[in-house]
């Protein structure tokens, strides 16, 4: 019988699987007594789903077996089991499963640790066994095979013997030596204790048989005997009393059912009566899964109707501002094998769904206003789909998600809340001002900003593409208007000085124009500013379109551009000022090359380059000689 090759990255994992580290060794059994509640799991979903007559929850089982003289532990289970290809394809690869995706997210951190903190699947049976028998059967036919393998050398498949469906995987348990003992994955109470720590709330019996001893009648010798005993307590571990489960356990349970490597931040458990019933365990991630911002990545809660599984991602149970959130929802409403197609229409799914929003959202403040730092490292990861979540609705979630806004403060040097801002904003101060750009660094040399500051108002960093967006969906908080620095009216001025701009701006309405002129198409305006203190001059945009808006805009793919109406701000009470007055109109040249030179420092300190280098080099050396001669 020829010998197959694992695939590349299965035989990686298999390698990191037969020399790790010996006290990750034990989860091999967690991992075996998962994969076989998975089987009865899909079995009967589908039992149900295509009204497969004859089977029944009752009969559902996994078995552990012991056979100390052939040095086997015996994992059996009455699943769905596997066809041939089947066998090929699942036990041939792991290109599929989560682990691969996982190890890759973290190539860099320690291998060992993530086989210690993170399920491995089928493959960590070679962590204790130096051959492994597969010997499975499909419910969907009546042939049998079996999988062999003694570790990266290869497998191979052959027919095999099997009188019901479902799969037994068969442990050929390595020797002990004088470092590691593997006798006791031989041994009963063992066993036993690791399904008790590691599979309890698997919800089907798992059984094995056990040998134990009792005093002979009439005598005082002791007879063996053997029994079949349920080892595990078969309450999942959302239908425990709170109480009952420690925050260990919580995390344990998260982890390995949702692939993560880190606790979680938060976890909520709820139980709901009344007008649907239900129990919902769910999660709040560390950080974001490799794929979550990617296209791929699918959100939903896993669903169960009454303890079953019937769907891996429910999407409608969760909005979109929180996709983030991992967890389950086992509701007794639910009919077993409903459709896809119905379960979108469900108005029980409907009214679980905007539950568990709120409580989504009251844990999000709950952390916010009792535990800052996790929030913040929250924010970190999942800020961006929180605001992402206000933008797409047009505003429409505005209340659910402006409280959970944080941004970077001038006045506090940290991330502040809008309420925090609003509570610190001095009588007088009309707007919640912002400035845009692609780092705090470079917000905090923006000239915009200077006489927002010297009036000492705060101003909130907006360091996000989507930041500024959100402003234009939701103008207003606390009836307090959004404003930008870079705007047309900061609300600063009061009449007077109003008047006195301009008077300023008509006196020097045609050394603007030149300006201007010089400059073409590529500025709307030349105009005074008041909003500057020490630069010369700035750049800022009229109309719904800021340079930033722009800037963000045109990084999309799609043809249609946008363009800002970019108007150049020049600042009076600079040094230079009167001397473009002396320039103009006697030497319209040298104008001319300062208004490129104006026009490309303001470009500059937005972080935007000049859009001809090379004029803007010969304007440079040009004005070099000059100051020569
Ligand atoms: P994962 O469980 O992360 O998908 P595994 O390596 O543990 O990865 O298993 C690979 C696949 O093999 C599973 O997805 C499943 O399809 C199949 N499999 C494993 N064990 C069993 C079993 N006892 N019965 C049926 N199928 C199984």
């Amino acid at each position: 019988m020829a010998t197959k090759q694992f695939k590349a990255e299965s035989k990686r994992l298999l390698d990191l699987m037969i020399h790790s580290i010996y006290t990750h060794k034990e989860i091999f059994l967690r991992e075996l007594i998962s994969n076989a509640s998975d089987a009865i799991d899909k079995l009967y979903y589908r039992a149900l789903s295509e009204n497969i007559t004859g089977l029944s929850r009752d009969d559902f089982a996994i078995t552990l077996t012991i056979d100390k003289g052939n040095r086997t532990l015996t994992v059996s289970d009455n699943g769905c089991g596997m066809t041939k290809e089947e066998l090929e394809n699942n036990l041939g690869t792991i290109a599929k499963s989560g682990s691969l995706a996982f190890k890759k997210e973290n190539e860099a951190k320690d291998d060992i640790d993530i086989i210690g903190q993170f399920g491995v699947g089928f493959y960590s049976a070679f962590m204790v066994a130096d051959e492994v028998k597969v010997i499975s059967r499909s419910y969907q036919g009546d042939e049998a095979w079996c999988w062999q393998s003694k570790g990266s050398e290869g497998y191979t498949i052959s027919s095999a013997e099997k009188d019901s469906h479902g799969t037994d995987i068969v442990l050929k348990i390595k020797e002990s030596s004088d470092e590691e003992n593997y006798d006791e994955f031989l041994d009963q109470y063992r066993i036993e204790s690791l399904v008790k720590k590691y599979s309890d709330y698997i919800r089907y019996p798992i059984k094995m048989e056990k040998t134990k001893s009792r005093k002979k009648e009439d005598s005082d010798e002791y007879e063996s005997y053997t029994e079949v005993e349920t080892l595990n307590s078969m309450v999942p571990i959302w239908k425990k009393n709170k109480n009952e489960v420690s925050h260990e356990d919580y995390c344990q349970f998260y982890k390995d059912k949702f692939f993560d490597y880190n606790d979680p931040l938060r976890v909520i458990h709820s139980s709901t009566e009344g007008a649907s019933t239900y129990n919902a365990l769910l999660f709040i991630p560390e950080k974001p899964a490799f794929d979550y911002y990617s296209r791929d990545f699918e959100k939903g809660l896993q669903l169960y109707a009454s303890g079953v599984l019937i769907m891996d991602k429910c999407a409608d149970l969760l909005p979109d501002c929180f996709s983030f959130v991992r967890g389950l929802v086992d509701s007794q409403d639910l009919s077993l094998n409903i459709s896809r197609e119905m379960l979108q229409h469900d108005r029980q799914l409907k009214l679980i769904e905007s539950r568990l929003e709120k409580k989504i959202k009251s844990e999000l403040l709950s952390m916010l206003k009792n535990d800052r730092e996790k929030y913040e490292t929250f924010w970190k990861g999942f800020g961006r789909q929180i605001k992402y979540g206000l933008y797409s609705s047009f505003g429409a979630n505005s209340e659910l998600l402006s409280d959970l806004l944080l941004f970077y403060s001038s006045s506090e040097k940290k991330l502040s809340t809008l309420e925090e801002y609003v509570g610190r904003m001095p009588e007088g101060q009309k707007y919640i001002y912002y400035a845009c750009g692609d780092s705090l660094e470079r917000i905090d040399q923006l000239p915009q900003a200077e006489l927002v500051k010297d009036k000492g108002y705060e101003i909130l960093y907006f360091t996000e593409d989507v930041d500024e967006f959100v402003t234009k969906m939701m103008p207003v908080y606390k009836e307090k208007e959004f404003r930008s620095v870079s705007a047309d009216d900061l609300g600063l001025e009061n009449e007077e000085e109003k008047e006195e701009t301009q008077k300023q701006q008509e006196e020097n309405k045609d050394l603007f124009g030149a300006i201007k002129e010089a400059l073409g198409e590529r500025v709307e305006e030349v105009r005074l500013s008041r909003r500057l203190k020490n630069a010369a001059c700035c750049l800022t945009a009229k109309g719904q379109v800021s340079l930033e808006m722009e800037r963000v805009l045109n990084a999309m793919p799609g043809e249609q551009k946008v363009k800002a109406e970019r108007v150049l701000e020049l600042n009076p009470d600079h040094e230079i000022f009167p001397i473009l007055q002396k320039l103009y109109p006697d030497h319209p040249e040298v104008l001319a090359d300062y208004a490129e030179l104006l026009y490309a420092q303001a470009l500059i300190r937005e972080g935007m380059l000049p859009e001809d280098p090379t004029a803007f080099s010969a304007v440079l050396c040009r004005l070099m000689e000059q100051k020569e001669k």
